[in-house]
């Protein structure tokens, strides 16, 4: 292939405090494109075999795609790829912002880092040069804080991945955050936890390369065709950011209220995206996006008032207004803030706040068990005063730090934790959308909604070639199977290939997305070998978690969901999963019934090549 790739991976040994180019393996390349694929393969050939998700045998893996650094929209973004200490299993975080085009201009399509740091340090990767720092001075830091110093100290052009205390406490709950105050972070799983075992704050990467492009005219023609339809088809997304769901998805019975018991939330208008128009100052593009969902807020969280940062994103509301009965713009807002700068997940807090407001709601936890902290539905200063307890491990925050699960366990009662494989479920709920049950319980690193990003195609996407000419309806179970298991080889793609799923808005197609590899690559594929590059992507990742110990009993969902009717608009209807459904998905996989992939599947899909591989020799 003449573009897109370096074929070039960074291989950092912490312990040694020494680094080294390797040779990206054609093989794996060719075989699983780059981002999520690519990383999964780099994360196994190098941890070694076995080691927990907080032990320096496990590998950590930022990986972005073919297309990152070059023009073709939404291709920003990174992978990182690690085994997860919050599901004990395989773990991912798509990330958007700027890291992912500073690897590429630096030369490396991918980061790999191995080992744990004798001291607390960072990762400078300046173009060729690369070099571990002490970071003494910045441990305890938040993450903002980290950002500022290391651009001080650095100087301009650096893009940033950095933790914060929460991290460096190893809580399940914490995340990688990027670039500071514009908080594009790595979510879910616990992988800012990795980081902060490895003795490691942060990574700041910089690079001046121009990625090449097999054939800048086509990808230039590509741009035209596609770009102005994605501004115009995706302007809600700009105007309004993914936010501006939030009172369609209350309508909807999507919005989770009440540790997902409630049908109805009235206040949803005030934390919608419409009304946090009023108060952006300015909006933000991930690098090469021209969607820009992003928007900027001043924030208010203590040692930033004031400061510029990241505005608010429906998961967070979802997950840290409502869930929790919290009304208020300003109080949903600061709580999103402060995760972010404390490098926590909004997800996976807000969960974990829900299950410890339902026990006190119970009396299985009381006021003086949480610190004289009053966990009780709607209570901002609570949650605010919690939050920082949590990432700090801190009194009843210890108890909150491993996540949902393990909390809900101590106090005698698992249903209250609404979760899957030990992660917290995000904020669209599977009573509104018959396929998220399915895609919940099979996703690869616990609940995730954007592994099969299905519930679009309930709602309003589509995607011609893979069959899904127009929306589905929400409610009827005919061909959700078939959908699940297409949307989630579809979005392998996406995560692989790294373009933004939200380009689905703008209308981008399959056809475009092979045409965008071609322009690039020079790689020719059509739509059928792209779903297979997905299928094959999901399969290998699926392969890794059952390594790891996942298997059927993990495929499941919180009883409450299958049992409970939350009433409102979705009144009557129950999250739709049972041995049936689980065997079609599995057959049509090509998975036995323990939910493993044979060995026949594993040959069709050529996967047993990536074991044959191996890592290539250092160029
Ligand atoms: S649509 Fe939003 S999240 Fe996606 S690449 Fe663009 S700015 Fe980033």
């Amino acid at each position: 292939m003449s573009g897109g790739y370096w074929n070039r991976v960074l291989v950092v040994d912490l312990q040694q405090g020494t680094s080294r180019d390797e040779v990206l393996n054609a093989g794996a390349r060719d075989l699983l494109l780059g981002g999520s694929g690519l990383g999964a393969w780099l994360w196994e050939h190098h941890s070694v075999s076995g080691a927990g998700a907080l032990e320096p045998g496990n590998a950590l893996v930022f990986a972005a795609g073919p297309l990152t650094g070059t023009f073709a929209p939404t291709s920003g973004r990174h992978e990182v790829v690690t085994r997860s200490p919050a599901t004990d299993a395989y773990g991912e975080g798509d990330a958007g912002g700027t890291f992912g085009t500073a690897l590429k201009r630096a030369g490396y399509d991918a980061l790999v880092i191995t080992g744990s740091a004798v001291r607390a340090s960072v990762l400078v990767v300046d173009g060729d040069q690369v070099r571990l720092e002490d970071a003494a001075d910045l441990w305890g830091k938040d993450v903002i804080d980290v950002d500022t110093a290391l651009r001080t100290r650095l100087g301009g052009g650096f893009s940033t991945a950095l933790i914060g205390p929460a991290g460096e406490n190893l809580v399940l709950l914490a995340n990688i955050v990027h670039d500071g105050a514009d908080a594009r972070v790595a979510g879910r799983g616990g992988l800012g936890a990795v980081m902060g075992s490895k003795l490691l704050k942060g990574v700041a990467v910089r690079g001046t390369k121009q990625v090449p492009v097999h054939d800048p005219d086509a990808l230039k023609q590509l741009m035209r065709e596609t770009v102005p339809a994605m501004r115009e088809q995706a302007i809600g997304m700009h105007l309004f950011g993914t936010t501006g769901g939030v009172q369609r998805a209350e309508e909807a019975g999507d919005l989770p209220i009440r540790n997902w018991r409630d049908g109805s939330f009235p206040q949803a208008a005030a934390l919608s995206g419409q009304a946090i128009a009023e108060r952006l100052t300015g909006r933000y593009h991930c690098a090469g996006c021209p969607i820009g969902c992003g928007r900027t807020v001043r924030l208010h969280v203590e040692g930033h008032e004031g400061q510029n940062g990241a505005g608010l994103e429906y998961e967070s509301v979802g997950a840290l207004g409502s869930l929790l009965m919290l009304t208020d713009l300003d109080v949903v807002e600061q709580a999103a803030s402060l995760c972010n700068v404390f490098g926590l997940d909004t997800i996976s807090t807000g969960g974990t706040l829900a299950t410890a407001m339902e026990a006190r709601e119970l009396g299985l936890v009381t006021a003086a068990d949480t610190d004289g902290i009053d966990l009780v539905w709607g209570n901002g200063a609570a949650v605010l005063a919690m939050i920082p307890r949590i990432a700090r491990r801190q009194g009843f925050g210890t108890r909150l730090a491993d996540g949902s699960r393990k909390f809900a366990a101590s106090v005698g009662h698992r249903e209250l934790a609404i979760e899957v494989k030990g992660m917290e479920l995000p904020a669209h709920d599977p009573r509104a959308y018959v396929s998220l049950g399915l895609g919940y319980a099979t996703a690869t690193r616990g609940a995730c909604h954007l592994q099969g990003f299905s519930y679009a195609f309930e709602r309003a996407a589509t995607m011609p070639e893979i069959g899904l000419t127009a929306p589905m309806d929400r409610f009827d179970h005919t061909g959700k199977v078939t959908m699940v298991k297409a949307t989630q080889d579809l979005m392998g793609l996406f995560d692989s290939l790294k373009f933004c799923k939200f380009a689905i808005y703008g209308g981008l197609n399959l056809t475009q997305m092979g045409q965008f590899l071609t322009a690039v690559t020079g790689r020719r594929v059509d739509t059928d070998e792209l779903m297979e590059i997905g299928e094959r992507i999901y399969t290998y990742k699926r392969l890794l978690a059952t390594r790891m110990g996942i298997s059927r009993e993990d495929d499941t969902l919180p009883e409450r969901l299958l049992s409970t009717d939350r009433g409102g608009s979705v009144a009557g209807h129950l999250a739709w999963l049972d041995a049936d459904v689980l065997n079609e998905y599995y057959d049509l996989r090509g998975w036995d019934r323990l939910g493993v992939p044979t060995v026949a599947t594993v040959k069709r899909l050529n996967i047993d090549q990536l074991s044959i591989v191996g890592p290539a020799p250092e160029g």
